[in-house]
């Protein structure tokens, strides 16, 4: 069975009612790649004070606390805000660094970060992010022209140079690829989200109608190629307008999701069941016989009127009416369930609370 979910949270730039996996997936890139910077920072931070390079330490430990401030942005969903904070230091940085200790120190690397972050960003429009990431390219080429052959502030011994050049660039390929590991994860894990979105119903977590309706489709093309028995049951809460108008729509909301809970325990993993429309639940049981159903059926009758409500009303109860059928041998799906349908208002006629087969 699906997994019960909740309502998709509200994001930049997107309706109230789209759900924004990718500004949600960009966020969190965004996050944890201020969360790496600011560990980096703050051990560059420590490196430099005890090396008793006083400026540099300052300078890193300003960084660590931009990237603090851009994480807590972040939280409240100021992402462009953060975005500019974060662009705005690594640039910085990176330049402030080629300047103290010369372009053999590799610090440029961390400028090449930008221009993926900034491409995958869900902040900004196309021609802007092209336009941005081009102009950083062609920053990047300049300073690579020009720095190369400046001379730097401080000259630092070849030896730790040329092993400030290594870490510097390991460590922005490891940054690279833990970003772009993280970005294919985060994707992975939106499809996965968006799937469920569209297949299942938000209230209740059960199949929705559309995926139902594909699941019979299947159902359907199985039985012609291997027959088997298989019944439909509707399951119709009774006086639910009456429970609306009398106890509000939340309390219309709980007995909703109690009835697809009950309907989902009480039957086999192999078995269909989706919230059909406002009240009503259709059930597809696959290998089971009229009277497996019939038993079946019941036992989810007596379970949802079993049910007690969180209220202080003990009179309180609901109860649904069910209507069965089996399918014949020539029989399509959606006949099965338009007899269902009859017998379920059949037994809504005889006074409810029952199983009617078709
Ligand atoms: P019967 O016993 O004949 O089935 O009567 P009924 O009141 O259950 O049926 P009717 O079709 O008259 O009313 C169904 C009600 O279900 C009306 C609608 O407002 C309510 N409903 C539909 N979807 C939802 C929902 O998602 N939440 C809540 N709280 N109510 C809903
Ligand atoms: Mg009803
Ligand atoms: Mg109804």
């Amino acid at each position: 069975m699906l997994a019960r979910m909740g309502k998709p949270a509200r994001q930049d730039g997107a309706s109230s009612l789209t759900p924004s996996v990718a500004s949600d997936s960009f966020k969190l890139l965004l996050s944890s790649g201020c969360l790496l910077a600011g560990v980096t920072h703050m051990a560059f931070g420590v490196l430099f004070y005890q090396a008793k390079v006083l400026p540099m330490a300052q300078v890193n430990i300003a960084s660590v606390l931009i990237y603090v401030l851009a994480i807590l942005l972040l939280r409240h969903d100021r992402v462009a805000l953060a975005l500019f904070m974060v662009i705005a230091e690594v640039a910085a940085h990176a330049v402030l660094a080629v300047i103290a200790v010369g372009w053999e120190s590799g610090f440029h690397y961390y400028l090449l970060i930008v221009i993926p972050v900034y491409l995958v960003n869900q902040v900004n429009k196309w021609p802007f992010k092209i336009g941005f990431a081009t102009f950083i390219g062609a920053a990047y080429v300049a300073l690579d022209w020009y720095w190369r052959k400046a001379e730097p502030a401080y000259q630092m011994d070849l030896g730790t140079l040329a092993y400030l050049h290594r870490f510097n660039l390991v460590t922005t390929i490891a940054i690279l690829s833990g970003l772009t590991v993280l970005y294919v994860h985060l994707i992975n894990q939106a499809e996965d989200r968006l799937h469920e979105l569209a297949t299942t119903d938000s209230l209740t977590g059960l199949l929705n109608r559309r995926s139902m309706l594909a699941a019979l489709s299947h159902e359907q093309a199985v039985r012609q190629r291997q027959p088997h028995d298989t019944c439909v049951l509707l399951v119709d809460i009774d006086h639910f307008k009456k429970l609306n108008d009398s106890y509000g729509h939340n309390m219309g909301d709980w007995a909703l999701k109690a009835v697809a809970e009950v309907l989902e325990a009480g039957v086999r993993d192999m078995d269909l069941v989706a919230r059909w429309g406002g009240e009503e639940f259709l059930i597809v049981l696959p290998f089971a016989s009229r009277d497996t159903a019939l038993a079946v059926a019941e036992r989810l009758r007596t379970a949802i009127s079993d049910l007690r409500f969180p209220s202080k009303d003990h009179t309180l109860r609901v109860s649904a009416t069910l209507g069965l059928a089996e399918l014949r041998a020539d029989e399509r799906v959606d006949q099965a369930i338009q007899r269902a349908d009859a017998a379920l208002y059949r037994g809504k006629d005889n006074g409810r609370n029952q199983v009617v087969v078709g």
